[in-house]
This record gives structure tokens, sequence and C-alpha cells, in this order.
């Protein structure tokens, strides 16, 4: 067992903070302020970052990304979590794994576009009476002889105004089964609008959007993956993306929000000494080193296990809540060691506090998370804690 980092991992993360620090972390207080990121500089820190080698790092080299294994995907997920949503999806991208599952022409025409950095997609699997139970879906796409017709809604869509196609969930087959697939959707197709942009409490910058889909016709080749096949398709690769967006990076905003606590509890004065002298401040600081470091080797050996071909799904539904829920204790701390500064909007930590919440809503609920760790300690029993199982 090995937990040193290597050189070349060193030098990775070094380099993707540094770009973080000098490229992206000043453009995070005009974004708030604006609600936006202005579309030049949006370029400016794509091209930047692609001329680094930083853009679509998880995706293989034979494709055009990084090709880096799932360890070293999440050190480099952790660093994005130094910074917000919205300037990570610019100059790093957000290429969804579930597109690698393109074939022929589709290669050409959405997978190389989007890993270069050209197209932008969303996945587009939530509507408002689907949530969590994905498979409730009421979208529909019904064969016709040139291809499918696409009807229904989605909302909640993040990126939605910036992208260029959608991977959206849909009905297929018999009415009264559950088959799911999965559908290539490019914007500008007649019958597909979009709706208003659904303002959240955290996040800015990045925009969530209502899809209407009125008998919008799609081409034969459309359809991504197997027909019927979607949802396991999107979940078998949406477990990889929920150790990266939400775990790792959780796992990064954390340390950065400490890094913060620890800085201001040694310069605030209060009875003529630091903050941090008193025990009750320690103890939050000090909670929040521990947190941190397990929610960190949780990801890391989840990724691991990913890089072995081995089955990671209840680790990852483990890392799901436990980093999620950590992030959300390290900000409602790093408020309370800030006191009314921490409530202040003229520093970013209540921006940290509220971009946090959502972290134990999307890609799985905590509960439902929770659901499926106590649904298989229920099959598999030890083998799901106990080392020696
Ligand atoms: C900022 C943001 C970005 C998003 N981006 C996207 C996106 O890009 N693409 C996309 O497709 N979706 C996206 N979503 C949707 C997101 O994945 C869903 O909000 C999430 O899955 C929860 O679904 P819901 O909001 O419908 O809540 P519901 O499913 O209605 O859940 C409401 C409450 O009921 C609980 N609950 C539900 N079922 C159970 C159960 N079986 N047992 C116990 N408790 C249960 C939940 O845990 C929760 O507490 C985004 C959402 C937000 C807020």
């Amino acid at each position: 067992m090995n937990f040193a980092l290597s050189d070349e991992q060193k030098m990775m993360i070094a380099t993707v903070r540094r770009f973080i620090a000098e490229e992206l972390q000043p453009l995070e207080a005009e974004v708030e302020a604006q609600g936006f990121l202005a579309p030049d500089k949006a370029r400016a820190i794509h091209d930047k970052a692609k001329s680094l080698g930083l853009y679509a790092m998880n995706i293989p080299e034979a494709l055009g990304g990084a090709g880096l294994s799932a360890v070293d995907t999440m050190l480099m997920e952790e660093q994005f979590g130094h910074t917000t949503d919205i300037l990570i999806r610019r100059a790093f991208g957000n290429v969804y794994e579930v597109l690698l599952a393109a074939q022929g022409a589709q290669i050409a025409r959405w997978l190389t576009p989007t890993v270069r950095g050209e197209r932008v997609c969303s996945i587009a699997i939530t509507e408002p009476g689907a949530g969590s139970d994905a498979a409730g879906i009421r979208t529909r796409a019904v064969k016709t002889p040139s291809g499918w017709e696409l009807s229904g809604s989605k909302h909640f869509i993040s990126d939605g105004e910036v992208s260029d196609f959608f991977i959206v969930s849909a009905l297929t087959g018999e009415a009264g089964k559950k088959e799911i697939s999965l559908f290539l959707v490019d914007k500008g197709l007649p019958g597909f609008t979009l709706g208003k942009d659904q303002k959240m409490m955290g996040l800015r910058g990045t925009t969530h959007l209502e899809l209407w889909f009125d008998k919008v016709p799609l081409e034969p080749l459309a359809l991504l993956g197997d027909e019927g096949k979607g949802l396991q398709q999107a979940l078998g690769v949406l477990g990889r993306v929920r150790l990266a967006q939400v775990g790792a990076r959780a796992v990064g905003k954390a340390s950065h929000v400490l890094q913060l606590m620890v800085d201001y509890a040694g310069q605030r004065k209060q009875f003529g000494q630091p903050i941090g002298d008193f025990q009750l401040v320690q103890q939050m600081i000090a909670d929040s080193v521990i947190e941190v470091n397990s929610a960190r080797l949780m990801v890391l050996h989840t990724a691991w296990m990913l890089d072995q071909g081995l089955d990671a799904r209840d680790w990852i539904s483990m890392v799901k809540v436990q980093a999620a829920e950590m992030l959300g204790r390290v900000t409602d701390r790093a408020v309370q060691v800030f006191g009314g500064m921490g409530f202040c909007k003229e520093l970013p930590i209540e921006r940290y506090y509220r971009d946090a919440r959502i972290y134990r809503i999307f890609d799985g609920t905590s509960e439902i998370h929770r659901t499926l760790i106590a649904r298989s300690a229920a099959k598999r029993g030890a083998a799901l804690f106990d080392v020696n199982a």
C-alpha cells in the first residue's frame, strides 16, 4: 500500500493549482456580482487551459483527452474544487463520459468536437415529475420512418444556455414499459425550445434551464448507445462523474475554505488574543481537518478501485454522502469562525456556504445513496465494511 504521490502527480497538481489561482480565482467575485461569466473571458480561460493540456483530461488520449487514470482524475478534480462551477466548466470542460458510447459518424459530429472544446454538451435526465426516480420520466421518443420524434420536457439542466447539444433520456418502446434510451439532441432543431433559467441559491454564473420538446424530429444517428439501455448506460458512467464532481471537488472546496478558517483564526483577535487560541474555535478547525482528510482517503480509495476494474458502486455512494455532508459541515463552521464577516457578502465565505448546499442534492440525494448503501449492506453484509470479509 503506497499513499505517496509521484513527482508527476505533484507537478500536475501544482500546475492546475497555479492556473486556478492566477486565471480563475480572480474572476470569481465578478461572476458572483454580475451573475454570468463574460463570453470573452470564458474564451480566454478556455484557450489558456487548452494550451496547457488541461481540457477534457478525463477522456482517453486516443480521443484527444489526457487519458488520466481515475486516481489522477480525482487528484485534478480536487484542485478544481478550489474554484467555482462555471469557471471549471469553461476552463477544463465538462465532457460527460457517457458520450464515449458514440459510434461511427457520431464520433466526428458530437464526441470529438466536445473533447476539443468546440461544442458544449449537457446531460438532460431530470424532469419536473422525475428527479430521484430517474426511471419515472415522461419524455418519449417515438420511432418514425425517418428516425424518431421527441416530445416532453426537462428541467434544472446545468449549462443549458451555452450548450450546443444535449444527451436526453426518453422513454422508447411499448407504452407502459420502462424502456429508456439516450438521444443526442442539437439545439436549434424544430420544436426544441429553451425555457427559463431557473435561478439557484448558489452556483452563480451557471445556467439551469428548462427544455421543451414538441415533436422534435431526430435522425436515426441521434440514438446514443443501445435502444432501451439508456438508463444503465448513464448510471454506469455517472458513478465516476459523481466521484469526481461531487466527491473530489467537495474535498478541494472544503480544504480551500479550511485554509481561510485557519488563517482568519490566527489573525482575528478578541479578548486580546487570536480567536484560534480558544479551544472551542480549535475544535471547529480540528474537526474540519479530520473530516477533509477522511473524505480524501475515501475518494482516492474508490478511484483506485475503479482503476483496478473493481465494482466501486457502493463506495461511490459512500463517498457521495460523506464528502457532500463533510463540505456542508466545514463551510458551516467557516461561517461560525468568521463570525459576522462569515455572513457578510464582503467576503466569499457566505458564497462557499451557499454553493456547498447543492452537493447533498444533485447526482443522487444523500437519502437515495444511504438507501443504496443500506440495501447493499443487507445483501453483502461484512464485505461492505470488514477488511477480513
Ligand atoms: C443546481 C442543480 C443542477 C442540476 N443539474 C442537472 C443536470 O445537469 N441534469 C439533470 O438531468 N439534472 C440536474 N439536476 C437535477 C438533480 O439531479 C435533482 O434535483 C436530484 O436528482 C433530486 O431530484 P428532485 O429535485 O426532483 O428531488 P426529489 O426526487 O423530488 O426529492 C425530494 C426529497 O425526497 C427525497 N426522496 C426521494 N425519493 C426518496 C426515497 N426513495 N427514499 C428517501 N427519500 C427520498 C429526496 O432525498 C429529497 O430529500 C440539477 C439540480 C440542481 C438543483
